[in-house]
């Protein structure tokens, strides 16, 4: 096979390089280009501008059932984590497919509420600050339960319950203190960290929620970590979590949902396709094995395995320069439009749209026209020699990419495609100047 070809079986299928033609009847080769699905990449940054991201709705939709595919032996619902990917027609493509989904605020509540209201009812609301009004919203709209994470949020959520008359059906996030071999920022499940309660005092708290009228003690909830590639810790979670299960039912509560939460990682750097079932599999086996016999119903809150890879961000190099030894190829996106590399030292694949031959590489630094260091997409990179007004595709951003986006420096956020079959669709488009001054004051 070619190098090419090589490239071709590479990528991710939403991706892939597909040769383009000219000339009369197709004759004459132009070389290879990164399509999404039909579309031409390089057409939509024409049409659209860039930085543009694009998502393949065939993508998220195939992992969705991939996914929903692996737990199929056991009662279950999938509740898509909305943090990693909140745009609405996103959130209305996986409501279509009779997904749930898991909510971290109020904002995110109001997000699904307006795809549809009856998504409620397969809805839950986790996260470490909760506040007042946020519970009121969650408890009129009926949503499925609460992931709690503090005796002072279960004295908060029984008040609200109380005043509103509405009863809240409630899981306790436990801390289920096992180590997730992830960054830092996002491991979660350790009992130094800000989440969940210690597995050891849980007990204690759930004898609590037999007191209030309005409290329903339902399930329990677990969450290690984000970005988790090994499958081992999640299977220790679980086993943690199934005894405390058999403890509480033993106590006489009525435990109706294991929520396993979300944190399956993808493979950014190393993409063998072929792993992809193996090693959803894998995280199927290691979450079921435990629960095995239990008789619950299981929640999952998946995110970034869903949409990670099925987003591109496009980028056009504005220039290149040298200063000492280091070679800087400077692009129109920067750390505003997909933070991951600064904050998380994250990896993403960088691809150029269009593959030039001959292809000569070099090693680059890939910056953005922010005022810091830290706005970098990657450092000491070899990719093709590059020219001024080239287009790029940072892979892997459908998670944590707009989702995590900002103005820094006055920067208009990038614009948003879904690309399904034979449309494209603008899902956000391109902010304007009006949009980002709108709300400040002027003398
Ligand atoms: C962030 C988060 C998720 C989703 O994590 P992914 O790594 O994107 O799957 C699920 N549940 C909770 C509670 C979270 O905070």
């Amino acid at each position: 096979m070619s190098r090419t070809g090589n490239r071709r079986r590479g990528r991710p299928p939403a991706f892939s390089y597909r040769e383009t033609w000219k000339g009369l009847l197709r004759r004459q080769s132009t070389g290879l280009a990164l399509c999404c699905d039909q579309f031409l990449l390089e057409l939509l940054a024409k049409r659209f501008g860039t930085p543009l991201y694009v998502y393949s709705a065939s993508t998220i939709r195939s992992r969705m059932i991939a996914f929903d595919r692996a737990f199929r032996k056991i009662p279950h619902t999938i509740c898509y984590s909305v943090k990693a990917n909140s745009n609405l027609s996103i959130l209305r493509l996986l409501a279509n497919m009779g997904c749930g989904f898991d909510v971290v605020s109020g904002g995110e509540l109001e997000r699904v509420l307006r795809t549809d209201r009856r998504l409620a009812k397969n809805t839950v609301f986790s996260g470490v600050g909760k506040t007042a009004d946020e519970m009121q919203a969650a408890l009129r709209a009926g949503i499925l339960l609460f992931n709690v994470e503090s005796e002072s949020e279960l004295s908060a959520l029984a008040e609200c319950a109380e005043r509103s008359k509405q009863t809240a059906r409630v899981a306790l996030r436990v801390n289920p203190d096992v180590p997730a071999n992830t960054h830092p920022y996002i491991s979660t499940g350790m009992q130094r960290h800000k989440f969940g309660i210690p597995i050891s005092e849980a007990r204690t708290l759930y004898a609590r929620g037999f007191g209030p009228r309005y409290l329903k003690i339902s399930g329990v909830s677990v969450h290690i970590g984000s970005q988790i590639i090994d499958v081992k810790p999640f299977a220790a979670a679980m086993e943690r979590v199934t005894e405390l299960v058999r403890e509480l039912r033993a106590d006489g509560h009525k435990i109706d949902y294991v929520d396993a939460g979300g944190g399956l990682g993808i493979a950014y750097e190393e993409r063998d396709v072929s792993k992809f079932s193996e090693h959803l599999a894998g995280y199927a086996e290691a979450l079921l094995r435990p629960l095995r016999g239990l008789k619950v119903h299981l929640l999952l809150e998946p995110g970034r395995f869903i949409v990670g890879p099925a987003g591109a961000l496009l980028t056009r190099v504005l220039y290149r320069k040298a200063n000492g030894g280091s070679r800087f190829v400077v692009v129109d996106a920067a750390m505003n439009d997909l933070v991951r590399p600064s904050l998380y030292r994250a990896y993403h694949e960088i691809v150029p749209v269009r593959l030039a031959s001959p292809a000569g590489t070099q090693i680059v630094d890939v910056v953005g026209p922010v005022c810091e260091t830290g706005d970098f997409f990657a450092h000491d990179r070899e990719l093709p020699l590059l020219q001024e007004g080239d287009l790029l595709a940072l892979l892997d951003v459908g998670a944590y990419g707009m989702a995590l986006a900002s103005n820094y420096n006055t920067r208009l956020r990038p614009a948003e495609v879904l690309v399904d079959g034979k449309s494209v669709k603008v899902i956000r488009r391109r902010e304007t100047m009006e949009d980002v001054l709108r709300p400040e004051a002027r003398f």
